[in-house]
């Protein structure tokens, strides 16, 4: 666990990255065993995190305060994108059932939404709430397309959208409709942007493997703009998180990916594995828990995140 893993290391690009990071901490792989590891989230009153293994219908909860990992929960429905509401309570992606659930205080599980106007969802992939208490997720095919990460079906929709759901009307709306697979989303630290990753090129050479970037309007309910922000020099952009000078630490095939406020490419943390989703994490928020294929890792940076219920 200690000490430093072949493959992985700080790359940097620019020099604002080397401020960002600290030279003498190494990235630690936390835990493996799992098949695709995907959507952290971090629970500050616990000290634990917790993310899903996709393929193995399971989540997994990382101890902070002993370092050890269990099952937090199986069957998962296949779950794969996290959150935490305001409150501080768990939100889930889930393929299996195509639905995005909240998990209450007393351990109770609530489904929020599972279609739109009518229809099911294709398989709800990742998920952040903003300050309001709304809940913004993307919807690409990814569980309907294959049996390995959910369950093979059509579309209902008939395409792959991304929504935003309001907990005072249980109202879901479309706030993007122009996406090939939207994946991975994060709001900037005021919440004026909001940047979405399109995953397209998983089955298109020529589809997208990009983040763009959206202005939210006045009232937190819809979206415009939508100018590509950044494209992907390796593998994609799946999952990411802003910390809070407005950089984007975003996954990618080799590694961690780390976007200036002006999508610039300014450094990067190599992992040995693809990467799929990130979270800060740690009681001062300064340790960025990476997601990788079959494993955990984590590094500490000189860079801190923001956390939801702030
Ligand atoms: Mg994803």
């Amino acid at each position: 666990m200690f000490g430093v893993i072949e493959g992985t290391g700080f790359e940097i690009i620019r020099p604002e990255f080397a401020d960002r990071i600290l030279f003498h901490a190494h990235v630690e792989r936390l835990w493996t065993g799992g098949r695709w590891c995907e959507g952290p989230a971090w629970f500050a009153a616990g000290r634990y995190l917790v993310w899903s293994d996709i393929p193995n219908d399971r989540m997994m909860r990382f101890d902070d305060t002993d370092g050890s990992v269990s099952v937090f929960r199986q069957p998962s429905q296949n779950a794969n994108g996290n959150g935490i509401d305001r409150q501080g309570r768990l939100v889930t992606c889930e393929h299996l059932s195509r639905r995005v659930t909240r998990t209450g205080h007393d351990g109770s599980v609530t489904v929020l939404a599972d279609r739109f106007e009518g229809r099911k969802f294709n398989s709800p992939n990742d998920v952040v709430v903003r300050a309001d208490g709304s809940i913004w997720f993307t919807d690409p095919p990814y569980g309907i397309l294959m049996d390995y990460e959910g369950r093979r079906a059509d579309s209902e929709i008939g395409g792959c959208h991304v929504y935003r759901f309001d907990p005072d009307t249980d109202d879901v709306t479309a706030v993007a409709t122009d996406y090939v697979k939207p994946n991975g989303l994060a709001f900037s630290p005021d919440e004026q942007y909001l940047y979405i990753a399109d995953t397209g090129r998983s089955h298109d050479p020529d589809g997208p493997a990009h983040i763009r970037r959206h202005i939210v309007s006045d009232d937190g309910r819809t979206l415009s703009g939508g100018e590509v922000f950044a494209t992907c020099s390796s593998g994609m952009f799946d999952g990411f998180r802003v910390d809070r000078d407005g950089y984007l630490w975003s996954s990618a095939g080799d590694g961690v990916h780390c976007l200036s406020p002006d999508g610039d490419l300014v450094g990067k943390i190599h992992i040995p594995e693809t990467v799929a989703n990130v979270c800060f994490g740690g009681p001062k928020l300064n340790r960025l828990f990476i997601t990788a294929t079959t494993s955990l890792y984590a590094v500490f940076l000189n860079s801190n995140g923001i956390h939801p219920a702030r």
